[in-house]
């Protein structure tokens, strides 16, 4: 594994590169998207990047989890060539121009975080400018994020293959986040209620209208002390409500559990 801080160190990638943008604190999510890459055969390219454009005032930028060891030996085992660590903040500080994400920006996760997806989109226009033309992977985890990205690489013309890779959880269904670290031993054992409930909830969709399932849905997860900020179904490309179920619906949902904010989602089945 060769570790690069400065972009000037990646010209020589050549042209089948694979790429997986994170912000450290490696687990098996990352790590899936990292074999994937490996697995056909790229020079498969990790970043490590706490972007700061992508945290809210009153976020955890500060006390994100960084380790920057463990995660180049998990990156290497996983079948990563290179590690590009941009030092701090040479990449956002000063910046004039950013990238405004448009509608799919402002609803759910946007709603939330003001900002945040004009963040996650002007790091990962700046990454794709340093690496170069590249196969990219993403995971479904961060479904609205997927659509974003996708919508800016076709909207400008960005030179960019995406890849988009299921969502790995633990065994009790729980979505693998760098952020579960921060879960109380109590809030762990209620937190993969939130999966549950999206099952039942795709399940009973397919008998009873939407809107009544999304409503039960949302009270069960509040009975068990699981706030919710939103939960919906809507298509997964735009991000508008779906009223009918599609091959294209998704179910997406986030709540806080105390100080933790936990998202995920379900796609549908049909
Ligand atoms: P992050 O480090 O949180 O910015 O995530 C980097 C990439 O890993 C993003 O494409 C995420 O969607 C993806 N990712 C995070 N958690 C998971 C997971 N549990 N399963 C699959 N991909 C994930």
């Amino acid at each position: 594994l060769r570790i690069v801080r400065h972009h000037a160190e990646l010209r020589e990638l050549g042209h089948e590169v694979g790429f997986i943008p994170t912000m450290g604190a490696l687990h098996e999510g990352h790590l899936s998207l990292i074999r994937q890459s490996a697995s056909e055969r790229l020079v498969t390219v990790v970043s490590i990047f706490v972007n700061p454009l992508q945290f809210g005032p009153q976020e955890d930028f500060v006390r994100y989890p960084r380790d920057e060891a463990r995660d180049a030996d998990l990156a290497a085992q996983a079948g990563a060539d290179v590690l590009f660590v941009p030092d701090a903040s040479w990449l956002t500080e000063g910046i004039l121009t950013t990238i405004h994400v448009g509608k799919i920006g402002d609803r759910f996760e946007g709603e939330f975080r003001p900002g945040h997806f004009d963040g996650v989109a002007t790091i990962v226009c700046k990454l794709f400018n340093l690496i170069g033309s590249c196969r990219a992977y993403f995971g479904l985890k961060d479904l609205q994020q997927c659509a974003i990205i996708q919508a800016m690489v076709r909207d400008l013309n960005m030179p960019i293959e995406l890849r988009f890779l299921p969502t790995i959880r633990e065994v009790d269904g729980l979505a693998m986040s760098s952020r579960n670290i921060y879960l109380t031993s109590e809030e762990r054992d209620v937190a993969p209620n939130l999966h549950r409930i999206l099952t039942d909830c795709a399940v009973e969709m397919a008998n009873r209208p939407v809107k009544s399932c999304l409503e039960h849905a949302a009270q069960t997860l509040k009975a068990l002390g699981l706030e919710v900020d939103y939960l919906a179904c809507v298509d997964r490309n735009t991000f508008a409500d779906c009223t009918v179920l599609s091959a294209k619906s998704a179910l997406i949902a986030a709540v806080r559990l105390g100080a933790v904010r936990l998202i995920d989602n379900l796609l549908i089945e049909m």
